[in-house]
């Protein structure tokens, strides 16, 4: 069974590797097939592909979209879509707009807050087209309000707390057509992320598969080892694939590192199990 990781961050969103060293990274660390899922853009998807054939890897074209479903932020993640896909690119250029709108209402929170220059300051850490809490995040590290990143995200930005704005993202099921009319797989993300009861969790899975979603991530960087096992019985009882990722962003941050995700729990049906990229194994 090749080293397979399917879902990771770079500089295009909030990672901490440019796409060409986040392929370079994931080789050494004997990732064979991997996707690279940046927040809300596929605009790191041709440098990666360029430095994983170098490498001799495969490159799975990977987005993740933030979405609004039962007023909750739910993440979906697509795998196999086209980048070129205009309905794709065209709701991926409206979340960024709203993610700019967002900023700015954040950076007022933090203003009320006493914390000035957030907007301009968030901006610098980030690279690209994407504004996220996490650049919110390293400019308040950066200026003392926190030890870290993980610090941040339980002293600012989150309900109840200085910097939270509520947002309305794209709606879930639209997504999810993006995605599959641009030929790709729809992936609920990380779902033990979600701070929802069982009702409500079950009503998500209901209507993601509802919506032509296709796939759970059931091992992944965000989940404990218990969360492995729970989420397999909701794939089987939704009859959905299961993928694996390890939510990577950099030597930085927390989450999970690549190369080290174990395998799926038997049972559990791959949602790679057809893909050509697999018979050279
Ligand atoms: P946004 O999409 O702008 O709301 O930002 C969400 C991002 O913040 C996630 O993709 C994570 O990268 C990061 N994030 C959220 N919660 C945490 C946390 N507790 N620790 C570190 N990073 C987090
Ligand atoms: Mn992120
Ligand atoms: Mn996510
Ligand atoms: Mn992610």
């Amino acid at each position: 069974m090749p080293k397979i990781d399917l879902h990771s961050h770079s500089t295009i969103s909030d990672g901490s590797y440019t796409p060409a060293e986040l392929v370079t990274y994931a080789a050494s660390q004997g990732v064979e097939i991997m996707a690279l899922t940046d927040h809300d853009d596929v605009g790191g998807l041709d440098q990666a592909r360029v430095v994983a054939e170098g490498l001799g890897m495969s490159l799975i074209n990977g987005v993740e979209i933030s979405v609004t479903w039962n007023k909750r932020t739910i993440h979906i993640v697509g795998l196999r879509v086209d980048p070129t896909y205009p309905e794709l690119l065209a709701g991926l250029e409206n979340i960024r707009a709203g993610r700019l709108t967002r900023a700015a209402a954040i950076a007022a929170e933090l203003d009320k807050a006493g914390i000035s220059g957030s907007l301009e300051g968030s901006m610098a850490y980030a690279k690209e087209r994407i504004i996220s809490r996490t650049h919110f995040a390293r400019f308040l590290v950066a200026q003392g309000h926190a030890k870290d990143v993980k610090t941040v995200f339980k002293k600012f930005l989150v309900k109840g707390k200085p910097g939270h704005v509520s947002h309305q993202w794209a709606d879930m099921s639209e997504a999810i057509g993006w995605i599959r009319r641009s030929g790709g797989v729809a992936v609920l993300a990380h779902p033990g992320r979600y701070d929802i009861g069982k009702t409500t969790m079950h009503g998500l899975f209901a209507a993601f598969k509802e919506a032509g979603g296709v796939a759970v991530e059931v091992v992944s960087g965000s989940h404990t080892v218990d969360q492995y096992r729970i989420f397999a019985e909701y794939a089987r009882l939704y009859e959905l694939q299961a993928s694996a990722g390890s939510d990577y962003h950099g030597p930085t941050h927390n989450f999970f590192d690549m190369g080290r995700l174990p395998p799926l729990p038997s049972g559990c049906v791959p949602v790679w199990q057809d893909w050509p990229e697999l018979e050279r194994f």
